[in-house]
């Protein structure tokens, strides 16, 4: 058994499992300075990782876009987060993966193609990116006034940590007294939020944006439950009106899953969904996403036996 207190999260670190306080990146890395890095997160409900194989497909399409080569194989990788997993000792999981650009072998140099990648994960308790008492009542969103990057200046489909705009909605919101924000692109367009795709009902048709957004796990998932429940969801454009106009309003999250949104505000006015409740589509969604966790639905169980090796 392990002889360090692992019970914050265990993670991996050039080779090693530490506990999570303790994993750290070099200030010389460009996975810091530059953003240099791209990760994925996935999570582990009731003792098992929810479609991992689909959260690492996701995450190999990340590094090659980015001409990240770390030295572990893809079933390497697997093992660690099992791994990570098993040492925490948890049985509902944060499970986050990166791939980082390292420091360059030559001194000085600027080329990305000079330094050595290095593969990071670790595993920390369950959290939700949007507490579970503001799920229950619906969050309050504000529509920042920051436009979201170009998807041509920063492919949102590539998961990364380049949050400039997000976290400048963030701070917008937070500072009105908003939970979260959603952003906007700059041709007025809904892209998504700091840590969640959007969705948006209106007459019964679920849309979510064709734009400015990661593919989300939890996204596709929702998509494939309307499918099975004869709901129409389409991925699509979604004018700034439409979003101010919605009968319901929800947001998609690895961290949270289906968690419904009872205002949307512009700062000026607020738009009250419902009856300042989570909707019953959402409200359906939700149920179903977590009905089937329940139920196994794309359920991989975590290998303990790989945390003693
Ligand atoms: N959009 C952004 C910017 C995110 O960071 C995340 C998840 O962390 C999502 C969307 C939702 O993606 P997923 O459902 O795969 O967790």
């Amino acid at each position: 058994m392990p002889d360090r207190d692992f019970s914050q999260g265990a993670a991996y670190v050039k080779g090693r499992f530490v506990p999570l306080m303790e994993a750290a990146v070099p200030v010389t890395d460009w996975g810091f300075t530059r953003s240099d890095v791209v990760y994925d997160v996935v999570h582990v409900y009731h003792g098992g990782f929810f479609r991992l194989a689909d959260h690492l497909d996701r995450f190999e399409r990340a590094m090659q876009a980015r001409h990240l080569a770390p030295p572990e194989t893809r079933a390497q990788m697997e093992d660690i987060l099992h791994a990570c997993v098993g040492l925490a000792g948890l049985n509902d999981a944060y499970v986050s993966m990166m791939a980082l650009r390292g420091r360059p072998r030559v001194r000085g140099s600027r080329r990305p193609a000079d330094c050595d990648n290095h593969f990071m994960a670790y595993a920390a308790p369950w959290i939700d990116v949007i507490p579970p008492e503001v799920q229950a009542r619906g969050a309050h969103v504000l529509i920042a006034s920051v436009p979201r990057v170009p998807d041509g200046s920063v492919d949102p489909t590539v998961k990364n940590f380049q949050w400039g705009d997000l976290t400048t909605g963030l701070l917008e919101a937070h500072g009105q007294g908003f939970d979260t924000a959603v952003l906007c692109d700059a041709e007025g367009f809904l892209t998504e939020g700091p840590g969640f795709n959007v969705f948006v009902v209106k007459d019964g048709r679920v849309l979510t944006p064709d734009r400015g957004s990661l593919e989300g796990i939890t996204r596709r998932s929702v998509l494939e439950i309307c499918a099975d429940l004869g709901i129409e969801a389409t991925i699509a454009p979604i004018p700034r009106a439409l979003l101010e106009s919605a009968d319901e309003v929800f947001a998609t999250t690895t961290a949270g899953g289906v968690m419904p949104i009872a205002r949307v505000s512009t700062g000026h006015t607020t738009h009250i969904l419902g009856n300042d409740r989570p909707g019953p589509i959402s409200a359906a969604l939700r149920e179903e996403y977590w009905r089937r966790h329940e139920a196994g639905w794309h359920l991989t169980p975590v290998r303990r036996d790989l945390a003693e090796t």
